[in-house]
């Protein structure tokens, strides 16, 4: 096993039948994480990039069965930011030193394609990056955004097995949330992409599909995390992921794109209360803090146990320097695209 991960640490290539085998195997954990740790090191350095993240609204028209925001629950209060809260919320970021501001909500037509537009381009005077997080739009909806300013687009795949997309996506489509991916690469923006760990009846196999997809599409950006059952979603009942598999995973995806943006997710936190650092220290390089009023961040709740609730957003901005700090890295000071 350690044979196989020395070898992916040098050509950042697995098969589907190693990367399985590297998944089922408990044995080398902690050499896989160490071997992340080191790649990461080497590929993309000891500092973290902090994006601040805000989710300007919870109004949502999808119906993902894991999703504590999706259409069916009626017991979400939902609310919707004005345009000038969220620049409001973008320019607070910007003043705690973030260089990049995540803009994430449900997928809803609540704000015409020009007033994300005109978001983005007042956001974008106050030159820090800004990522897109909203779903599926079509083509010409992601220039227009893209013309306006934005530079990256995180849209996780969730799974690429079609069994498993089909359970869990009412009147969605696999096909369809791939081609999106694709037509954000072609449009030039910087593309993230990611799945949820142990989701129902989701294999080993499907999670090798998935990384060996991250690669195929050379996504410049990796989001990962257990999912964790929404008490308020169909999927109330089920067993969720663990911490240690979806932390596998994410090391996984740094020895296989060396180079990639991969973020040291929230949801790993809410299982882990060192979560974030434990990534952070297998193969993670980011860092997206919550910049949102403390009144909106429970109304926001995909999953139970959400970390900061009560927190502002200066007071998450100086606990996770600390953080970062104490582990020996440092804060970026740069916009932090990818540097392949
Ligand atoms: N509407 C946007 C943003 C989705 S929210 C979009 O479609 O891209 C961001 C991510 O939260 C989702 O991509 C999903 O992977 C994750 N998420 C949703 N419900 C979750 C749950 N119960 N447990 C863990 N993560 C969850």
């Amino acid at each position: 096993m350690k044979n196989l991960i020395n070898k992916a640490v040098k050509t950042n290539r697995l098969s589907h039948s190693e990367i399985v085998e590297i998944l089922k195997d408990e044995t080398c954990n902690e050499y896989l994480f160490k071997a992340a740790d080191y790649v990461r090191k080497c590929r993309v350095g000891d500092a973290v990039h902090l994006r601040g993240l805000i989710e300007f609204t919870n109004v949502c028209g999808q119906n993902c069965l894991y999703c504590g925001i999706r259409r069916d629950n009626s017991l979400v209060e939902r609310y919707i930011m004005t345009p000038e809260e969220i620049f409001e919320t973008a320019k607070r970021a910007a003043g705690l030193g973030y260089k990049t501001v995540v803009l994430q909500s449900g997928e809803t037509q609540t704000y015409s394609i020009d007033t994300l537009c005109e978001i983005i381009k007042k956001i974008k005077t106050l030159d820090i990056a800004v990522t897109l997080s909203i779903g599926e739009k079509n083509e010409d909806e992601y220039r227009a955004l893209k013309d306006a300013g934005a530079d990256r687009y995180l849209l996780r795949i969730e799974t690429t097995s079609h069994k498993v997309y089909r359970e869990l996506h009412p009147e969605m489509s696999l096909m369809k949330r791939k081609a999106c991916l694709h037509f954000l690469k072609k449009l030039g923006y910087e593309v993230g992409t990611g799945d949820l760990i142990g989701l129902p009846h989701q294999k080993d196999e499907h999670i090798a599909d998935d990384l060996l997809f991250f690669q195929e599409i050379d996504a410049d950006m990796i989001g990962l995390g257990p999912f964790i059952p929404n008490s308020q979603t169909p999927l109330k009942d089920e067993i969720g992921g663990t911490f240690e598999k979806a932390l596998k995973v994410m090391a996984l995806a740094r020895l296989l794109l060396p180079s990639a943006n991969i973020p040291a997710t929230t949801a790993m936190e809410t299982l882990n209360p060192n979560g974030r650092l434990i990534a952070l220290q297998s193969g993670a390089n980011v860092v997206m803090p919550n910049v949102n009023d403390t009144t909106y961040r429970s109304k926001y709740q995909l999953y139970p146990g959400k970390i900061c609730l009560d927190d502002g957003a200066e007071k998450c901005r100086k606990c996770i320097e600390a953080k970062i700090l104490s582990i020996g890295r440092t804060i970026a000071t740069t916009k932090g695209f990818r540097t392949k």
